[in-house]
């Protein structure tokens, strides 16, 4: 009765709720990767004819069943996935299958079935549990598919919207939180559709945009697959798809300068801190008991006590009993969402150098950072071109020269450091890209295309290379020619071991055992991660494999060949520390492992004189650890306070805003 009389106050959001029988509901979403068409989404609301059969009284046993078809084809490789959800007419759940991929890695099998107050769970190979639910929840296994977070939100708005929804599966639980964020209308032509958005934080990590328009329907979706953007938009709408892009970044960007108002800054200005050690990143022994002058942004001193004096009326921070490192870079990310811009800083990573993402967020994203109207990392951006064809990733293609130089420019104009260059442009147009590229004053990284060597890519003017693409022994003759041939060339290498490792252990195996920050992510990422690894491998097998690719880090490191700390997003944040920790066991220096991720990196970008070490005139881009590092690596986990620009951030807080536990 209850549900009865609540239908009758929601009016035309109501579409199931009627005492007449509801008609189907079926809809086509355009799925987007990174912008490029890849698939679609189909689904189907039909009345539940099994609910209605099995009871014999009005209204409130008229159940609905969404059944969904997510499938879509990402640089060649197919990903599919069917779903079902059955509920009640006022969209409780009480029954939800979901079964496929939702991304190329991310194997998903899930079955809840709802049994008076609890659950019967079953997620992944695990075996099947009984959870109790609370008086509110739902059912949803990430992003896909996103008609099943059409119906989350359809629950959400009937069920008085309330601050946090538990949904099921979960790891072991997982809050969702629903935010209206206003109405808007989307124009196409003469066509003005009017649209609800809703921010959903916690169905992956971080917050998804979707818009719901007056009947319901889903109109549009936004979120991530594997880090980077994916986009859904309803056929009718698929012209509009800028138009979501645009307004969803206005959003998320909004939502980061609300974070960096809960979250200013410690300390600012002029202070002088006193008593640490300092790892100033250079070769020089570290400093006990050492001094660091900060000025409006930049270090004004450093060096011992007995050394640096600390100028009349300048306030003093007592940090003894801590070490100072330089600020952290990671040299290859996808800082696809805002709450990447937390997570970097409380992991004491200060610049990052982004390897392609929307062109319209990622822009906008550093512009904010840079103006200081939200916190971040210093962003360097790399532009991704692509070639031609199906299988091409992005929408930043070239197949001519002319081409090729158009994307350069686009990219130059936007204030892009780099071009990042992709699998299938062929070598004329490598050679082409660089020399445009070059010219304007910008340097190209990326992958190594196909059809083309590491030795021939870099020959062919690619300034640096992502990922560890060299095949064979450290010490053949084949490595050594080509790692002569990267010396030679001064080619910089981001070998990107921690991501390797991650998706290369043995699957089934805790990813605990080598990545304890695993322990402190978000729910949604946990399941994600969880459900990562390779099959067919035990554990002994893929250390082998990573330790060859370590001893090849060795060698381009003894070589002299510039190797640059990126993780490939990973684990967020905790994948810088632990790309630095690989570096040891390949047996760099704790220091060298350190200065792959500040002073070579900041050579690498040309931005030495800035940044990169911890001395007079530089900014101040500082990490407080509460451990030295230099005695025991992991002990780059144990950031207390970042400090970027002269600005102090409780590395505590920063981990809390986006969900992550300290
Ligand atoms: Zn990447």
């Amino acid at each position: 009765m209850r549900v009865v009389l609540s239908l009758a106050a929601l009016g035309p959001l109501l579409v199931f709720g009627q005492q007449a029988p509801p008609p189907i509901e079926r809809s086509t979403l355009r799925l987007h990767y990174v912008q490029k068409p890849v698939g679609y989404e189909r689904y189907e609301i039909a009345p539940d004819g099994d609910l209605s059969r099995r009871s014999a009284s009005g209204a409130e046993s008229e159940g609905l069943k969404l059944t969904a078809d997510f499938d879509f084809t990402d640089r060649g490789g197919r990903v599919q996935l069917a779903a079902t959800l059955r509920a009640k007419a006022d969209f409780t759940p009480i029954a939800f299958q979901a079964k496929g991929k939702s991304y190329r890695f991310v194997n998903v099998e899930s079955d809840v079935r709802v049994d008076g107050s609890d659950a019967l769970v079953r997620a992944d190979a695990a075996a099947e549990r009984r959870v109790t639910l609370p008086p509110q929840f739902f059912t949803v296994d990430g992003y896909a598919p996103f008609s099943a977070q059409m119906l989350l939100l359809r629950y959400w708005k009937l069920h008085g919207q309330p601050r946090l929804l538990r949904t099921v599966p979960g790891q072991p639980t997982n809050d969702v939180i629903v935010e209206a964020r206003g109405r808007e209308a989307i124009r196409l032509g003469e066509k003005v559709t009017m649209l609800e958005r809703f921010a959903i934080d916690g169905v992956v990590w971080g917050r998804e945009t979707l818009w719901l328009d007056e009947r319901g329907s889903l109109a549009a979706a936004i979120t991530r697959a594997g880090g980077l953007s994916f986009e859904a938009v309803r056929e009718d709408l698929e012209p509009a798809l800028i138009q979501f892009v645009q307004r969803a970044t206005r959003d998320r960007i909004g939502d980061l300068e609300s974070i960096t108002r809960a979250n200013a800054p410690l300390k600012s200005g002029t202070y002088a801190m006193v008593g640490a050690t300092i790892v100033d990143g250079t070769n020089r022994p570290p400093v006990p008991d050492g001094v660091v002058v900060v000025r409006e942004g930049r270090i004004a001193d450093a060096g011992p006590r007995d050394a640096v004096p600390v100028p009349d009326g300048v306030q003093t921070v007592d940090v003894s009993g801590k070490t100072l490192v330089p600020g952290l870079w990671d040299m290859h990310t996808h800082v696809t969402q805002i709450e990447w811009a937390p997570v970097y800083l409380a992991s004491g990573t200060t610049t990052v150098r982004d390897m392609g993402n929307e062109f319209e967020f990622i822009t906008l994203l550093r512009d904010a950072i840079a103006s200081k109207r939200a916190l971040g990392p210093r962003l360097l951006l790399a532009g991704l071109v692509d070639g031609p064809g199906p299988n091409a990733f992005g929408v930043y293609n070239a197949a001519t020269p002319d081409e090729a130089r158009q994307v350069v420019a686009k990219y130059h104009d936007a204030g892009f450091q780099q071009i990042k260059i992709y699998s299938l442009i062929t070598p004329p147009l490598v050679e082409a890209i660089c020399a445009e590229a070059h010219r304007l004053g910008m340097t190209v990284t990326g992958h190594v295309p196909n059809g083309m060597t590491i030795d021939q890519a870099a020959v062919a003017g690619m300034d640096h290379i992502a990922h560890l693409a060299i095949r064979g022994e450290a010490g053949s003759d084949d490595v050594n020619r080509v790692i002569a041939v990267l010396r030679d060339r001064k080619t910089v290498i981001d070998p990107t071991q921690s991501w390797n490792e991650l998706l290369g252990h043995a699957g089934g195996s805790p990813i605990a055992a080598f990545q304890p920050g695993v322990a402190k992510i978000p729910p949604p990422l946990n399941r994600l991660f969880s459900n990562a690894g390779t099959a067919g491998i035990d554990a002994a097998g893929a250390r082998a494999r990573l330790e060859r690719g370590l001893r090849v880090v060795r060698a381009l490191h003894d070589a002299g060949v510039p190797v640059v700390v990126g993780t490939d997003e990973g684990i967020p944040g905790h994948s810088v520390h632990r790309e630095i920790e690989l570096y040891v066991e390949a047996g760099l220096t704790p220091l060298e492992a350190l200065q792959a991720a500040t002073i070579v990196p900041a050579r690498a970008m040309k931005m030495d004189a800035e940044l990169g070490t911890i001395e007079k005139g530089k900014r101040a881009d500082i990490v407080v650890l509460n451990a030295n590092p230099l005695e025991r690596i992991q002990n780059i986990r144990t950031v207390r306070w970042t400090i970027i620009d002269g600005r102090v951030y409780d590395a505590q807080a920063l981990w809390r805003s986006v969900r992550f536990q300290p």
